[in-house]
């Protein structure tokens, strides 16, 4: 019998198929990207999404819209492990609604837990650490012709995206990396081994990475490293970068974290004292007091040298904040250890302080010490830090009321939109009656009072 055959009806011809094949090509797939942990882990995300941009992908709010979700992850204290842990076991729901969704982990639980998690989470598509990055495309073409490639986390010596520019979103401040990874082997951290050895971007392209964001309209910029005052480019150092940066037309501000006391030289802080683009905040991470606990931790410094620094940078620097990392309950650490660590803190004053209970790592040195302080004794000797800092942070703050400060607008205040809030040089949150400026501007404030960590003033026309 004539007649067409019931299969012919749903076949497409061969142009067809092309015609499906290009639209799905063409067709923008959405990604997804949540960041835990650090400064770096967030400028690794824009660089991802960089990446992913030029390969007709874009960024979506919601992972439930995504074709592609990627959880940039952090191994540095074992709450943020576990938040990830969660939140893979929720996205798994998304894959099982469309399996078409990939999800991929980035970044250093991909680094140090890649087998726990293929074993555990084997719906996880994509496994990727921190230097493996630009691998990521070729991943998903491969994927395309069904060869996906799940994991690379080879750790590289080399490797600093240098060519690579990240997708900023809109903004005052713009991160910059300038060097990876660490040599410091400090025994409580996992992030030598997470994020490998040190290596430092060229000057001239951390320039003109600069000139770009100064051109989207940034006004300030952050350098970012995992010890960032280590950076050296052919027998250049940092501060030399600090010098070259600050030539940039329409950058105001320039800050940087995180730096290790072992690297802090006069030069860094003739830069701080003498370039008025260099801003007067230094983060100068302490960690602990006392020199016992100091060298179990493998910083390199004593209390005295670190005090002398301090005291340096403050002789020199005019204005001067300084802010700080510490750490209790680090195993070993005995009261009379804590009391050295109070003793510093009397003696500097830092304006502000990172405050953390020590948490063990697997695969760090600290790991194996095996005289840990009891639970209850970390959270006393916490809350006793915690107390004191407030008390200097109040002081410090206290000490800027009636003067007149140089603020950058940043954005709404979180409590009234009649009200902006900025930043001063010295990194103090300023909290003050609009008058018509904008975010980016740079306006004079008369600080009239000062509540815990935030200055309140009136803008002087
Ligand atoms: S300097 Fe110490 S704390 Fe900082 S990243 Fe290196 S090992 Fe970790």
């Amino acid at each position: 019998m004539e007649g067409e055959c019931p299969q012919n009806i749903f076949t497409l011809s061969e142009r067809e198929v092309m015609q499906v094949r290009d639209e799905k090509i063409n067709t923008p797939k959405k990604y997804y990207i949540e960041t835990y942990g650090c400064q770096m882990n967030e400028y690794d995300s824009e660089l991802v999404a960089g990446l992913l941009e030029k390969q007709n992908y874009i960024r979506t709010e919601s992972s439930e819209d995504a074709q592609l979700i990627l959880l940039n992850t952090c191994s540095v204290r074992e709450h943020a492990e576990e938040k990830v842990h969660a939140r893979l076991g929720n996205l798994k729901i998304l894959k099982e609604k469309d399996p078409e969704v990939k999800l991929g982990l980035l970044g250093c639980m991909a680094q140090n837990l890649k087998e726990d998690i293929l074993k555990s989470k084997p719906y996880v598509d994509v496994i990727l650490g921190p230097d493996s990055y630009r691998k990521l495309p070729g991943m998903l073409e491969a994927d395309e012709a069904n060869e996906l490639n799940v994991i690379d986390t080879k750790l590289s010596r080399m490797e600093v995206y240098d060519d690579l520019f990240p997708a900023r979103r809109e903004g005052i401040n713009a991160w910059i990396s300038i060097m990876r990874g660490c040599d410091k082997f400090c025994t409580f951290c996992i992030v030598p081994f997470t994020r490998g050895r040190e290596r430092s971007r060229s000057i001239e392209s951390i320039v003109e990475e600069v000139i770009q964001v100064s051109a989207e309209g940034f006004k300030e910029v952050t350098l970012l490293g995992q010890n960032v005052n280590s950076f050296h480019h052919e027998g250049r150092r940092f501060h030399e970068l600090l010098d070259k940066v600050s030539e940039v037309d329409g950058i105001e501000r320039i800050r940087y974290t995180s730096p290790h006391p072992q690297d802090f030289d006069d030069e860094l802080i003739a830069v701080h004292a003498t370039n008025p683009k260099v801003c007067n905040h230094i983060h100068f991470p302490l960690q602990a007091g006392s020199d016992t606990i100091l060298e179990r931790m493998n910083r390199t410094y004593t209390k005295a040298h670190f005090i002398s620094l301090a005291e340096k940078m403050r002789d020199q620097i005019p204005g001067l904040a300084i802010s700080t990392d510490m750490i209790v309950g680090f195993p070993g650490e005995t009261e009379a250890d804590f009391q050295e660590t109070l003793d510093v803190m009397n003696t500097v004053k830092f304006d502000t302080a990172f405050t953390f209970k020590y948490s063990s790592r697997p695969g760090t040195k600290a790991a194996e010490f095996d005289d840990s302080v009891p639970e209850g004794e970390k959270q006393d000797r916490l809350e006793r830090m915690i107390k004191l800092q407030r008390e200097h942070t109040l002081l410090r703050n206290e000490s800027h009321v009636g003067e007149t400060l140089e603020v950058l607008v940043e954005k709404d205040s979180k409590k009234s939109e009649k009200q902006h809030q900025g930043r001063t040089r010295s990194n103090k949150i300023v909290i003050f009656d609009k008058t018509g400026e904008q975010p980016g501007d740079v306006v004079n404030v008369k600080v009239l009072d000062a509540k815990g960590i935030t200055l309140f003033g009136r803008i002087l026309n």
